[in-house]
């Protein structure tokens, strides 16, 4: 079904789409598939909803902060039902998902505390002037969805509009379009005024592009790859002027400097690149480590690889499970192949594992070099690249040479080398010692082609306003 104007609605085509379990293959579901039609329909509902005199719109700002709590409040209630759906429609490991949706669920309580903390300010205009600024919701927003974590990212963009009061249609990807729908359902349940949020699956060129397309929609949210989100910045363009905000994918440097804590920093490597079986926009997928340790950490490395417990997701005790699907893991092996190919040591990993479901071994690669594909290309897959660097001012400007930007991490015990390093390298968020955290107080985003714009932190519902300037004559002297 779609969510559409707070009903269930099937797809005006009639037509469904199948969707996978990862773990074997097998279709779980069948999912009404919308496209532009449905996604008329849902920008129509979203249009009413946003109406100066809607219920929503008349709703004090304290108040839409309370639906949001109640919201959060349903998906912590629900935490174990969404881990397992996520799991079950994404491969995702149920510990993971279970992490996952409790950071969401403070995520949300952080963004709904901002609702009411929206002002404008007074100004000391020249003249004989009273002049103020509004902060006012852009209006119906299409918010676009990746399947790599998909609770997180439907509860990041929605309830960031949402809290800004905008009304959102909300186009899931294509291979997991089941958490969003029954987040919908909490949202109908936390009291959502009819047709503030809209769910319409479906293919990406027909119900996404017509998304991007439609002259009604004030703004793009999207998270996926940079080839789809320059498609999405130039139909954004086409037929009316919507901003844009871009989460794009990565190649993010971590760098491991001789004085690191060695079995910290080979722990948190791994976890940085085979985390979530390699799918994530801020994976650690170029590893550079030092010269002197590079042999000893290899070592460490391949011996970690060695014991990561591959199998059934929704089992607490596994490690590491299947890719989305087929076309995925095929794209992941062509890198894995092409890493050998161009020189680099395949330590271990690297193969399918069975012929059911889409698992592949997480792969240890040693002798890699800037110039080769899996060095410089978004794998999305457990593959872990490690490079051999001398020096700090070398590996900052080899951290550099690429044209992604989002994430960048450095180990090391001198403070000296944190600062230099988080000053120089081109990259939306640094970690120094750690990797992975992105608590919803810390700005997300990233440099150069990893996006547009920025998610969480104080100034996330800046990116869903338009500000207004009043300009008041106090006198006939202006
Ligand atoms: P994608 O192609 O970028 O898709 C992301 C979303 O955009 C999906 O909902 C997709 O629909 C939609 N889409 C595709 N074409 C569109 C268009 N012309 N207009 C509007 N929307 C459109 O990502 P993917 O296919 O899932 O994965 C491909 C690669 O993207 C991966 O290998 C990985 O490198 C990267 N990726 C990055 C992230 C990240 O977090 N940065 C996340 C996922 C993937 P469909 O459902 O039809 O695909
Ligand atoms: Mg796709």
């Amino acid at each position: 079904m779609l969510f559409i104007n707070n009903e269930w609605v099937d797809s005006q085509s009639g037509k469904t789409l199948d969707t996978f379990n990862p773990h074997d293959g097998s279709i779980i579901a069948k999912v009404a598939e919308g496209d532009k039609t449905d996604i008329d329909l849902a920008v129509s509902a979203a249009k009413i909803a946003f109406h100066r005199n809607s219920e929503w719109r008349l709703l004090d700002a304290s108040a839409r902060g309370q639906i949001l709590c109640r919201f959060a409040d349903l998906v912590k209630r629900d935490l174990q039902y969404l881990a397992d759906l996520e799991s079950y429609n994404n491969g995702m490991l149920i510990n993971f998902a279970r992490w996952a949706i409790a950071g969401s669920e403070k995520s949300i309580r952080y963004i709904a505390s901002l609702a009411d903390k929206i002002q404008g300010d007074t100004l000391p205009a020249d003249g004989d002037v009273f002049a103020y600024t509004l902060k006012q919701p852009m209006g119906i927003c299409g918010l676009i969805l990746p399947w790599n974590v998909p609770v997180l990212m439907f509860i990041n963009k929605v309830v960031t509009a949402l809290a800004a009061g905008c009304t959102v249609v909300v186009k899931p990807a294509e291979q997991t379009p089941l958490t969003a729908l029954a987040l919908a359902a909490l949202l109908k349940e936390a009291g959502l005024p009819a047709g503030v949020v809209n769910v319409v699956n479906g293919y990406g060129p027909s119900a996404g592009a017509a998304l991007t397309h439609h002259p009604g929609v004030a703004k793009i949210s999207f998270t996926g790859s940079v080839e789809v989100g320059k498609l999405i910045q130039k139909a954004a363009g086409a037929n009316n002027l919507k901003r844009v905000t871009l989460e794009l994918g990565g190649k993010s440097p971590l760098v491991i400097m001789a004085d690191a804590d060695l079995d910290m920093a080979v722990r948190t490597a791994a976890f940085a690149v085979f985390g979530n079986q390699g799918q994530m926009c801020i994976a650690a997928s170029r590893l550079y480590v030092q010269s002197s340790i590079y042999d000893k950490f290899v070592e460490k490395a391949v011996e970690f690889a060695k014991n990561i417990k591959i199998g059934n997701p929704s089992e607490p005790t596994t490690q590491h499970g299947p890719q989305i699907d087929e076309e995925m893991m095929n794209k992941v092996l062509h890198y894995i192949e092409k890493g050998q190919q161009e020189g680099g040591k395949l330590l271990i990993g690297g193969q399918r594992i069975g012929d059911q479901g889409f698992y592949i071994q997480p792969a240890v690669f040693s002798n890699v070099t800037d110039d080769m594909t899996i060095a410089k290309e978004e794998i999305f897959g457990p593959v872990q690249s490690i490079l051999k660097f001398d020096t700090l001012e070398e590996v900052i400007d080899r951290a550099n040479k690429t044209s992604y930007g989002l994430a960048a991490g450095i180990f090391t015990t001198s403070v000296t080398n944190a600062l230099q390093f988080s000053k120089h390298v081109e990259a939306g968020i640094i970690w120094v010692n750690n990797y992975l955290s992105f608590p919803p107080q810390c700005p997300f985003g990233g440099f150069k082609d990893s996006g547009i714009g920025r998610e969480n932190g104080m100034d996330c519902v800046n990116s869903y306003l338009e500000v207004k300037t009043v300009n008041m004559a106090l006198s006939k002297k202006f």
